[in-house]
């Protein structure tokens, strides 16, 4: 059996280590040009079952040390005293099993463990499908048995597919960007917080020195249409939603904006279907039930659906295929409704909507260390969040 995998970052080789283990040959189409390793992108975590499948692949020593080292998170607030918290404190809540890292640095270990045996195909992706053969950019015809799109959000197989990304988008009512700057704000390994009605923003360090990233969410009332092509105007976007609502650290860290090359800039949507598979074609990840970019959990969802996903194609044959896709459906249809809840939960927790929520938000941080345990757990747990949407997944 040939599987044709769509996007080389999390969900596509998770999928394509455990296919190979089955004994399918597995071709993977990436658009970037190179894998998606390094430093770059945003800090993604793994909670629960998705460490499980880690651990099963026997990349768990990897991933926990290229974890992140953001131990405490501290609040900055106009005029008043910092307040700091340990990192554990805030995610006590959230699961018993947890690690934080760099999606660039779990994307080049998830990589670095299937190059060997996967036909990686970088600066490729799939122009045309009919059935499970696709025409690539690169002129190539591959006949596969199944055609899956790893390929995120913004999923190239989903529209080939399923049609436009519109008919499945929903907006959860905000926007997002993260970008790349010199560390203006010398706050050291913390990760500096601020918080202002309708937005917040984070600051922390890379993995390399004397650099930092920045991310921003701002609450918006509608979305706001612009020309995706030019960059200028997303950065002006930004700076117009945050102004000087978040005081003159982060008016310092807004200017940065301008020069970075990485500037990411996206609406927080989720991606709702009610079926993921059509015929010898199937979704995996983001691409077929991302729960929101930095809100949701994605990447747990991603890895421990791709996992699921190659369970129910363990022993299968080209007449056992749709069955397998509606088992890999059935499987996690729990966990992708329980996860439809979370984004929003997530935004009303980290993006205060109104100045007593700033405040209420900023005694609940000076409180936590010092409430007991589970107190503590039931106040951080994003009313059952991130990690238990995948409470109910057992790992066949
Ligand atoms: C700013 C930001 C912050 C986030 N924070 C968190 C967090 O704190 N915790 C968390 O768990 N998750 C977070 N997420 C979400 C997380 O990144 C995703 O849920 C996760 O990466 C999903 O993995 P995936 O493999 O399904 O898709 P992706 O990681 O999006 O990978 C898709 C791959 O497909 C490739 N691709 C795209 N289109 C095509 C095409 N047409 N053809 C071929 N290849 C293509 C892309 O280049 C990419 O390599 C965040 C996301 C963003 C944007």
């Amino acid at each position: 059996m040939h599987a044709l995998i769509s996007g080389a970052s999390i969900a596509g080789p998770v999928l394509a280590y455990w296919l190979r283990r089955n004994g399918w040959q597995v071709t993977v189409v990436e658009r970037a040009a190179g894998p998606r390793a390094g430093d770059g992108g945003h800090a993604v975590d793994l909670f629960g079952p998705a460490v499980e499948v880690i651990e099963r692949m026997g990349l768990l020593a990897h991933v926990t040390a290229a974890r992140t080292a953001n131990d405490t998170i501290t609040l900055f607030r106009p005029g008043r005293d910092p307040i700091t918290v340990a990192t554990a404190d805030l995610a006590a809540g959230i699961s018993g099993r947890h690690v934080e890292i760099m999606r660039g640095a779990l994307a080049g270990i998830l990589h670095a463990a299937t190059r060997d045996d996967v036909d990686y195909r970088f600066g490729t992706v799939i122009e045309r499908l009919d059935g499970a053969t696709a025409l690539l950019s690169d002129g190539s015809t591959v006949e596969a048995d199944l055609v899956v799109g790893a390929d995120g959000l913004h999923s190239g197989v989903r529209g080939l597919a399923f049609g436009p990304e519109r008919d499945y988008r929903r907006f959860l009512g905000a926007y997002l960007a993260v970008y790349t700057l010199p560390d203006v704000l010398g706050t050291g390994p913390t990760v500096a917080a601020f918080a202002a009605p309708g937005l917040a923003a984070t600051v922390y360090p890379t993995l390399l020195p004397g650099l930092s990233r920045a991310l921003f969410l701002a609450r918006v009332p509608e979305e706001i249409p612009h020309d995706r092509r030019d960059p200028a105007v997303p950065k002006q976007i930004l700076k117009n939603l945050v102004g000087a609502a978040l005081g003159p650290r982060i008016a310092a860290v807004l200017e940065h904006a301008a020069a970075a090359d990485d500037f990411y800039f996206d609406d927080i949507s989720q991606v709702r279907m009610e079926s993921w598979s059509r015929g010898p074609v199937t979704l995996v990840g983001d691409a077929g039930y991302g729960p929101g970019p930095a809100v949701g959990g994605g990447t747990s969802l991603a890895t421990a659906g791709a996992y699921v996903l190659a369970a129910e194609l363990r022993d299968v044959t080209a007449g056992g295929l749709r069955e397998a896709l509606r088992g890999y459906e059935t499987a996690l249809a729990a966990p992708v409704r329980h996860s439809r809840a979370v984004g929003p939960k997530v935004l009303d927790a980290i993006v205060p909507r109104s100045r007593a929520q700033v405040w209420t938000t900023a005694q609940a941080m000076r409180l936590l260390p010092r409430l007991p345990g589970p107190l503590r757990r039931r106040l951080t747990s994003f009313g059952g969040g991130p990690a238990a949407m995948l409470d109910g997944l057992v790992l066949r």
